[in-house]
């Protein structure tokens, strides 16, 4: 197919250019002889990428505990319900970082067999934390470094992309502290080597400051949240020896800035936490757009509508937030051979909107047509 007449950009670029774009078997190709379609005055962006989602959880769930009672059928028939969403919101792949009954990664099948419509998912499984730790209930917990290890090779059995370790506290578990680290910095290091030697990228979660020296040091791949908490309080220990290590070994960070945050904008904390990943961006630290989708409130599609927030409390231009989003997290999340940007050979992922997305990011909210793999679906409202 020869979408025509279109601007674009390709995703790494730092412009529009006027052509068509071609597609042949689900990829993008320099020329085709295939039948054409006009979309003169439309604009394309590669399509979006959510690295930080969890296809299981329910939105408008609160309790952690409630969120398996629907029952394995039609849990999984939401999940589906919900990748086809974030499908339709110009969403075409997404990392999910944790779930307790993989149920994700039969979700990740079904859609790369084109069975299901959906975004290409790459999933972690469970989490490896420590016992009673940040999301235990996932079945994910572990006393000791030979525990840890025991855990990644349960999750390596069951065909994850790659491995999410807690190593910090966090928000939705009752009695865990988003201050504490729960590894020691040699369990933390040994999970890294053991899953980085099978081939497989660390997605570290990491709100204190400990926690975050500890997954720099090991070399983790992304850092999730990354919120610099300490004693004095969130977002207050920020440390410049730390964020030179995340630069040093090339860890990208994943704030999980949903849109949400709009209703934090006055508040001096927010911010204050905000100012945080401008100066990681100042030292040379890559930030990546995330959502978290799946907690309390924070929708699977969130991403088109979360990009500005995140561009806002970041301090992003919008050609920094889009290839966050688009090139830069594809390389970040170990798929920038697949997809994440406009070129030959890559995956024919892209979304079609009436505005241009480059000029104004709230055009990212109405897409028009949204091609993946090189299947189109027409948005219509
Ligand atoms: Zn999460």
């Amino acid at each position: 197919m020869r979408y025509k007449n279109l601007q674009y950009w390709d995703g790494i670029g730092d412009s529009l250019q006027d052509g068509d774009i071609c597609v042949e078997d689900g990829r993008f190709v320099d020329e085709t002889r295939a039948e054409s379609r006009d979309l003169s005055g439309c604009f394309a962006i590669p399509g979006l990428i959510d690295a930080h989602i969890h296809l299981c959880l329910n939105p408008e769930v609160r309790d952690p505990d409630d969120q398996t009672l629907p029952g394995r059928e039609q849990l999984l028939d939401e999940m589906r319900g919900r990748a086809e969403t974030m499908l339709r919101a110009g969403i075409t792949a997404a990392r999910d970082l944790g779930g307790g009954q993989y149920l994700e990664l039969q979700v990740r099948d079904e859609i790369a067999r084109g069975d299901v419509a959906g975004p290409r998912l790459i999933c972690a499984g469970q989490p490896i934390t420590s016992r009673g730790g940040h999301c235990h209930f996932w079945g994910g917990e572990a006393d000791s470094t030979g525990q840890a290890l025991e855990v990644l090779q349960r999750q390596d059995a069951r065909g994850v992309d790659l491995i999410k370790i807690m190593v910090t506290g966090g928000n939705i578990t009752p009695g865990s502290a988003p201050k504490d680290s729960q590894f020691d910095d040699d369990t933390v290091c040994e999970v890294v080597r053991a899953a980085n030697a099978r081939g497989y990228h660390v997605a570290a979660h990491c709100h204190g400051t400990d926690g975050i020296r500890q997954a720099a040091d090991a070399g983790v791949t992304t850092v999730e949240h990354c919120s610099w908490v300490g004693e004095s309080g969130w977002g207050k220990q920020f440390d410049e020896g730390v964020v030179a290590r995340l630069a040093e070994n090339q860890v990208w960070v994943s704030p999980t800035i949903n849109s949400g945050w709009k209703r934090f904008k006055q508040e001096a904390f927010v911010q204050m936490v905000g100012g945080n990943y401008e100066r990681m961006k100042a030292a040379g630290v890559r930030l990546i757009a995330s959502t978290d989708a799946g907690i309390p409130n924070v929708f699977h599609h969130d991403l088109p509508v979360a990009l500005p927030v995140f561009a806002s409390f970041a301090g992003l231009s919008q050609l920094e937030v889009l290839k966050s989003a688009t090139s830069d997290c594809a390389s970040a999340i170990g798929l920038g051979e697949v997809t994440g940007a406009i070129r030959p050979g890559l995956s024919a992922d892209f979304v079609v909107y009436e505005k241009n997305p480059l000029e104004d990011l709230a055009a990212l909210e109405n897409p028009i047509m949204v091609v993946s793999r090189g299947i189109a679906t027409e948005i219509t409202r």
